[in-house]
């Protein structure tokens, strides 16, 4: 009884000395908090948020015992604070964190600013109100006021700090490799708080400077449309950019297990058996399927604008929806992100996260055409991770790594199919005649031969053909009918992510002087592709499906 009443006896007197503290940590804290808690049931509660959390405390920690005047600390501390305020801000109204990918919208947006404030006035005035009452509670709490002082818990959380970021260094070195790109992954997954934001501020800030000769030959690229066919009534396209999802696991292209029972289902599916990537990895495979420009010429497609601000210029509004980081690993996809005039981000999230979004962009503005780009994180490794549980429907036959490694590819193949028959399912309620286009950026080595090779940036039969198709909705006109049927040859025949965006441009009538028809599937003149793709820093003139 006695010690008991000794230990709450001791527990009052810690809060009445530190309440200030407690008071300043939960605000700082509460962006990681909702956010965990609100998107519980887009994302995996796994060792990555325990890392952010664990590593927040230890910097909380080592904040406290760095001096016992905490008073001073705290108001240099401000700019942290007035960051966090706009954190809390994006994960109330956007459920995502203040990572690179806002601050990139940050640098490229500002001159739509003035749009912001007047919708957005209620949520920043409430986000405000929280900031002073915390702020000014703790900071007038901590006035004048002596606090324990401690060096050891202070040289302990450093410490441990220390032996926290070294342990993520390690295990991404090992993935990746050793050099600036583990650092800038070190970077892009410190979101803890306070410090994490120093760390994305460096990381948007690097990414930001190391492009920026080519962000500016982009802007001042021109779109030129040269004409726009009245034949075609297509009033929604979405374009939905894969993740690492390899045909070879698809029922649709024949995989023995059923992971894509939906779009089996799905009438309007004109699916390409041999269709290949213009690269195996996704910052070069991405820009180069919604660039007009050949892979050939790398410089081209990274220096002008892409299908995003061409489907701007001819009147749509455009959206990019991304469930993927904007981190080193994605090269100018940022940029391309960027010419969209509607940009939201839902990292570390499952692709569903984006559903409710995308429904609510479909069913606004009845009158508007609009594009809608998707950027999902669909088989990208590690693949348990890619999807919730209700889709853990293949389970390995052996307890060996590789079985365990492709029932979750399956798995997350079996996630993708639910998205995108979803996104379709949409698309035909909204009545609206519509077009989609899904590819996805390469394929994937799941330890296939004897060489036990895994993941992509290899260039083989595994990671250069990837799963892509194109759907089309049944109220589109005549015309454009019969162009559907033209793709209906091109099933067996050899064809490049390439040919995607010129294929886009004529089936929706749009057309600029860089289309070529000899790239476009829909058209008579389409000529077979010798798959040419880039690996490592070299170009490779040709890759053979027969030889597989
Ligand atoms: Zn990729």
């Amino acid at each position: 009884m006695k010690n008991s009443a000794k230990i709450i006896d001791g527990l009052l007197k810690i809060l009445k000395a530190e309440w200030p503290n407690l008071v300043l940590w939960s605000y700082l804290l509460s962006p990681l908090v909702v956010r965990t808690l609100t998107s519980y049931q887009y994302s995996k509660i796994d060792l990555l948020v325990f890392y952010t959390l664990g590593m927040s405390v230890l910097w909380l920690l080592a904040i406290r015992f760095i001096s016992s005047n905490q008073f001073k600390v705290h108001l240099i501390l401000l700019p942290f604070y007035l960051v966090a305020a706009i954190d809390l801000f994006l994960v109330l109204n956007f459920n995502s964190r203040l990572t690179a990918a806002y601050l990139f919208i940050g640098l490229t947006n500002f001159q739509e600013a003035s749009e912001f404030l007047p919708t957005y006035w209620r949520p920043i005035s409430i986000v405000l109100m929280i900031f002073i009452l915390c702020y000014g509670a703790g900071l007038i709490g901590l006035h004048k006021r002596k606090l324990y002082k401690s060096k050891g818990v202070f040289v302990l959380a450093i410490s441990a700090l220390i032996a926290g970021y070294g342990a993520y260094f390690y295990k991404t070195v090992q993935l990746n490799s050793f050099g600036k790109s583990a650092v800038m992954d070190l970077l892009a997954k410190d979101q803890s708080t306070p410090v994490g934001y120093l760390s994305q501020i460096t990381l948007t800030a690097n990414l930001y400077f190391g492009t920026e000769k080519l962000i500016k030959r982009r802007r001042e690229s021109d779109v030129k449309i040269t004409s726009l066919s009245d034949q075609s009534t297509i009033e929604t396209i979405v374009f939905v950019i894969g993740e690492s999802s390899r045909p070879h696991n698809w029922s649709l292209y024949g995989y023995d297990k059923d992971t894509t029972p939906n779009l089996g289902k799905q009438a309007g599916i004109f699916k390409f058996n041999q269709i290949c990537t213009t690269a195996p990895y996704t910052s070069f495979a991405v820009p180069s399927m919604l660039s007009l420009e050949p892979i050939s010429d790398w410089d081209s497609i990274a220096s002008t604008k892409s299908l995003v601000s061409i489907y701007r210029a001819a009147g749509y509004m455009t959206y990019w929806l991304s469930v993927q980081e904007v981190d080193s690993f994605g090269g100018i996809i940022p940029q391309i992100a960027a010419e969209a005039q509607y940009r939201q981000y839902f990292e570390r999230s499952y692709d569903g996260a984006l559903m409710s979004e995308y429904e609510k962009i479909l069913n606004k503005n009845e009158t508007e055409k609009k594009a809608i780009f998707i950027h999902v994180k669909g088989s990208h490794f590690e693949y348990s991770r890619r999807y919730p549980e209700s889709f853990d429907q293949f389970k390995p036959a052996t307890s060996s790594f590789k079985d365990k490694i492709t029932a979750e590819y399956d798995n997350s193949i079996l996630y993708t199919d639910w998205l995108l028959s979803t996104i379709i399912d949409q698309l035909k309620s909204s009545k609206k005649p519509s077009v989609l286009f899904y590819s996805s950026d390469h394929g994937e080595n799941m330890m296939d031969d004897s060489r036990g090779l895994l993941g992509h940036g290899i260039g083989n039969k595994y990671d250069l053909p990837v799963s892509a198709f194109i759907w089309a909705s049944e109220n589109v006109s005549n015309q454009q009918s019969l162009k559907f049927l033209k793709l209906k040859e091109r099933e067996s025949q050899k064809i490049s992510i390439s040919s995607l965006p010129h294929t886009l441009l004529n089936i929706t009538g749009v057309f600029t002087n860089r289309y070529k028809s000899s790239d476009d599937l829909s058209s008579d003149d389409f000529v077979s592709s010798k798959c040419p793709h880039l690996l490592g820093a070299g170009y490779v003139p040709s890759f053979d499906f027969d030889a597989l």
